[in-house]
């Protein structure tokens, strides 16, 4: 079965509204220029999405009025529906809202704001039972690496994350980012041997845990210092289905370029 590539960009805390409206004009011109990628987005062959701050949100989602096929999410979530818990958005706000998807996860959460395994398996039940595709991002830092840890590390991140989801949700509502740590703005990406053999790792674990089915559908993104000079190389790996993109996402020109290096 044909996996939809996905091409994220994971803004973190950058671009306001009017950087954000900007981004989508130059955007709309760069696409309108290179008619593969137009129909590849029209044809739904390719995907890209983009991951503003909250209050880009509704800046980026009028976006859709003449990118129709740009998918918009959030960069976090969290698990109540509702409630006491100053400064959170829930899932069902987000897809009122119009999001499509959610980053869930992220190195970026998990060390500088102390998201546990548990934290993210919430988050990810929450985003999934409210119709979010969420893009869950696992990896290791750099000395789990060394250490020979890198996939022990990578399942239990995985496993712990998972556990609630219905095989046929895990496949299909889930993109799993592998995001090695050492690896997130530090300009130093994996080779793509290395990003490659990480992901088949991942749908191994997928196949082992939840079915054939589930492995087959199942998206799985490399990210971490993707460049318009390094994407072809990793995106032409078989079991890398595309990219979370950091800060080569914030320009349209560097995005669209990698866009096209996955077609
Ligand atoms: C990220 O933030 O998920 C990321 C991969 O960042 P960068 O591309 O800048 O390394």
């Amino acid at each position: 079965m044909e996996r939809t590539p996905l091409i994220a960009g994971n803004w973190k805390m950058h671009h306001g509204i009017s950087a954000t409206g900007k981004f989508l004009s130059e955007l709309e011109m760069r696409i309108s220029r290179d008619a593969g990628a137009k129909k590849a987005l029209e044809g739904d062959f390719i995907e890209m999405a983009i991951f503003p701050p909250f209050t880009s949100l509704w800046r980026a989602l009028e976006g859709k009025r003449y990118l129709p096929w740009l998918k918009v999410g959030a960069q976090n979530v969290h698990w109540a529906p509702e409630g006491a818990f100053t400064g959170e958005v829930s899932a069902n706000m987000l897809r009122e809202a119009g999001c499509d998807y959610v980053i869930i996860g992220h190195s970026e959460r998990r060390q500088l704001f102390g998201e546990t395994d548990e934290q993210v398996r919430r988050k990810l039940d929450a985003a999934v039972s409210a119709g979010l595709l969420a893009v869950l991002c696992v990896g290791e830092t750099l000395q789990e690496r060394e250490a020979g840890e890198t996939m022990a590390v990578v399942e239990r991140q995985l496993m712990k994350a998972l556990v609630g989801l219905p095989p046929d949700e895990v496949g299909r509502s889930v993109c799993i980012a592998y995001e090695p740590v050492w690896a997130i703005g530090t300009g130093r990406n994996a080779t793509p041997g290395e990003a490659q053999e990480v992901c088949q790792a991942i749908r191994r674990f997928v196949a082992e845990r939840f079915g054939d089915e589930a492995a087959m559908v199942q998206r799985i993104l490399y990210g971490g210092s993707v460049k318009t000079d390094n994407a072809a190389g990793l995106l032409s790996e078989p079991d890398v289905d595309g990219a979370l993109v950091g800060g080569a996402s914030l320009q349209a020109d560097s995005f669209a370029q990698i866009l096209a290096a996955a077609l």
